[in-house]
């Protein structure tokens, strides 16, 4: 059986990224970056004030405060959006926004709770509390300079990158082509959810949770029909999947059952199967094969197998055919909030929840069938075969994504 790593590694191997395409900024969430990003503005574009309030010369309010507050003459306004008002003199302030330029001259921004207006002294602004020079000031380039690189390329795009490429004003970028992936359930016993279901029959959820797990990696997916344990059904289904598609991926059938007909079906339609079984627990039936230019994995049918299996064998290739940099997934430490063992002899990734105090904590049964743990768990913990590990001790979470 082959070992997780060396799976991974041989698939890795054999997939080149599916080239680049410019998307909208708008569109790009989840995408990988094909270039790398330098800014081409300073971000803030002009010097601002953090706070609706006064722009002063500090100098004038050094000494400010409630019991001797500092007269000033206030001599125009700037809101937000509007060209800087004139060079302010001593004396002088001016009226200014949350993002308002500030005048020339002016080096500190008084806030408007530190001030009273007195209505019989139109213009005039008593100052309440003292200011040290470029208070409440945001400075030129202070965020982010010209020149600055944001991102590498390789880089997935999440919402602060995103955030930080349109305020510096792309409204385009350059990323890697989306695998367009087809996602296949088989099963005589699956009903779609929503459906009667008679005694016998289980609902099919792997293609609901398979779709969601490939949407984090951005992929085009397409999710097919329930496949029915036939090898003519099976090869059929499988046919139209892979007419248009990079990536086809099923769940079930994988096994030596009787009604297992993945295998055989894959095979007859010309495709040339890599590897099956992993020495992974859950998840040991998995296929991995070929079929011209696209790819195929065979997921096992238990859910959890099937989660397991997608995480840690078939989304570092999905990231891969789009450039991606960082094709496993995050990994912490933590202390075990319960004893793990491990009699077996495959690596079982145990199902935990990660609590409040960063205690890593295994979730209620771990069989590949059981879904009440999938939904309270944060990640999964790689438990060697022969794993005696008392509660307290210092473990690995390999955190979903
Ligand atoms: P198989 O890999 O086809 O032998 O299926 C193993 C177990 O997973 C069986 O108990 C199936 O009923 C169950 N199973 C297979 N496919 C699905 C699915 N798409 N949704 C939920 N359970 C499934
Ligand atoms: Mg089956």
């Amino acid at each position: 059986m082959l070992e997780l790593e060396a799976a991974v590694e041989r698939i890795l191997s054999d997939i080149a990224p599916l080239g680049t395409e410019e998307v909208s900024l708008i569109q790009a969430a989840n995408r990988y970056l094909s270039e790398p990003i330098v800014s081409s503005q300073n971000l803030p574009a002009f010097d601002n004030s953090a706070m609706d309030g006064y722009a002063v010369l500090a100098a004038d309010v050094s000494t400010a405060s409630l019991e001797a507050p500092v007269e000033l003459r206030c001599v125009g306004e700037t809101p937000a959006g509007q060209p800087p008002g004139p060079p302010l003199q001593s004396g002088e302030c001016w009226r200014v926004f949350t993002g308002s330029p500030i005048p020339a001259n002016a080096d500190a921004v008084v806030m408007q709770e530190d001030v009273r207006i007195d209505s019989a002294k139109l213009g005039r602004v008593q100052v309440l509390d003292s200011a040290r020079p470029w208070d409440n000031v945001r400075f030129r380039g202070e965020d982010i300079k010209s020149g600055h690189r944001l991102a590498e390329a390789g880089t997935k795009i999440h919402f602060g990158l995103l955030a930080s490429f349109a305020a510096v004003g792309l409204n385009s970028l350059v990323v890697g082509r989306q695998p367009r992936l087809a996602l296949l359930a088989t099963g005589d016993e699956l009903v779609e959810p929503g459906a009667n279901l008679n005694v016998g029959q289980i609902y099919e959820s792997n293609r609901t949770m398979l779709k969601a797990m490939s949407d984090e990696v951005g992929c085009q997916t397409k999710v097919f029909p329930i496949v029915r344990d036939d090898l003519d059904v099976t090869r059929n289904a499988l046919a139209t999947a892979f007419a248009k598609s990079d990536v086809v991926i099923s769940s079930g059938g994988v096994s030596v059952g009787a009604h297992d007909h993945v295998k055989a079906a894959f095979e007859s339609l010309g495709g040339r199967l890599e590897f099956w079984k992993i020495a992974i627990r859950p998840g040991k039936p998995f296929v991995y094969g070929r079929l011209g230019k696209a790819y195929f994995f065979g997921l096992p049918g238990n859910p959890v197998s099937a989660a397991v299996t997608f995480l840690l064998l078939v989304r570092p290739a999905l990231i891969r055919f789009q450039g991606g940099a960082e094709t496993g997934l995050r990994r912490i430490q933590g202390r075990l909030a319960k004893a793990i063992r491990n009699p077996g002899n495959r690596r079982h990734f145990v199902r935990a929840a990660v609590d409040s105090d960063g205690c890593i904590d295994p979730v209620g049964m771990q069989g590949s069938h059981v879904l009440s743990g999938l939904g309270q768990a944060a990640g999964i913990i790689d438990v060697p075969p022969g794993a005696d590990w008392e509660s307290g001790r210092q473990a690995e979470i390999v955190l979903f994504p």
